[in-house]
């Protein structure tokens, strides 16, 4: 019931040259039939993207967007002006804005609420530190990322994607139990925040997701798609889409 979800953030990855080679050469083999597959680029691509894309099924998001409508804020793009340039989806709170940039469960949930108000569909990324899961607190980290990035939102439009830190950009993916176990939960904590629209709201995995793992991850009851990072920039994202 809920439609298998394929995502790719290329972060600071391609120029606009390069993001139109990459549709150019990669659209024609993808096969989304039945999945939705969204594509984030940086915003300087997105109006490229958007073009690119226009008559297939593939979807842009953004990897990031400030919760306020307008103003004094150097460098940061609205949810009005992502709308404008075509944009559907946009990833909130992924651990490298939330390390890098001191991205917090409060800002995050201002950015998830104005998301959902603008009619962008956010996916917000949660997930625990190696030092957290080795201690044992991954449940109670997500939990707590949850309750407050979530406060006040039920919405059967949210995508939540877990994305352990440990395993982003480092070619080591939890195994598809460790992977499970935590969307499960997830879903659990979920069902007592939003009630019915809990079996509604997909959950992503992300972290080293390969053309060799994706089918293994897909299988999982609670794993409703994937968020790829480095994968996507290259051909395997076809694989990765069409996988079966
Ligand atoms: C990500 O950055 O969201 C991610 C999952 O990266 P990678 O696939 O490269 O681990």
């Amino acid at each position: 019931m809920r439609k298998e979800l394929i995502a790719g953030n290329w972060k600071m990855n391609k120029t606009c040259q390069q993001t139109r080679q990459y549709f150019e050469e990669m659209l024609p083999g993808i096969d989304c039939e039945g999945r939705d597959v969204v594509i984030c680029p940086t915003y300087l691509s997105l109006k490229d993207a958007v073009e690119a894309t226009a008559k297939t099924n593939v979807k842009i998001g953004a990897q990031n967007m400030h919760y306020e409508e307008s103003g004094a804020f150097t460098g940061e793009v609205s949810a009005e002006m992502l709308k404008e340039a075509g944009v559907q989806f946009v990833i909130i709170g992924h651990s490298e804005r939330r390390t890098y940039y001191a991205e917090t469960n409060e800002s995050v949930n201002k950015k998830v609420k104005k998301a959902l108000l603008s009619e962008l569909t956010p996916i917000v990324c949660v997930g625990e530190n190696l030092d957290q899961r080795q201690k044992g607190e991954t449940f109670d980290f997500v939990r707590e990322q949850i309750e407050k990035s979530l406060e006040g939102i039920n919405d059967e439009r949210l995508v939540v994607a877990y994305e352990p830190i440990w395993a982003i950009g480092t070619g080591v993916t939890a195994t598809s139990e460790q992977a499970e176990e935590v969307c499960e939960f997830i879903r659990g904590v979920l069902g007592e925040k939003c009630k019915e629209n809990s079996e509604k709201i997909r959950i992503l995995y992300g972290g080293s997701v390969n053309a060799s793992n994706i089918k293994e991850l897909m299988s999982c009851k609670d794993i409703d798609g994937v968020l790829v990072g480095g994968a996507s920039l290259k051909s395997d994202f076809v694989k990765i889409v069409n996988y079966e």
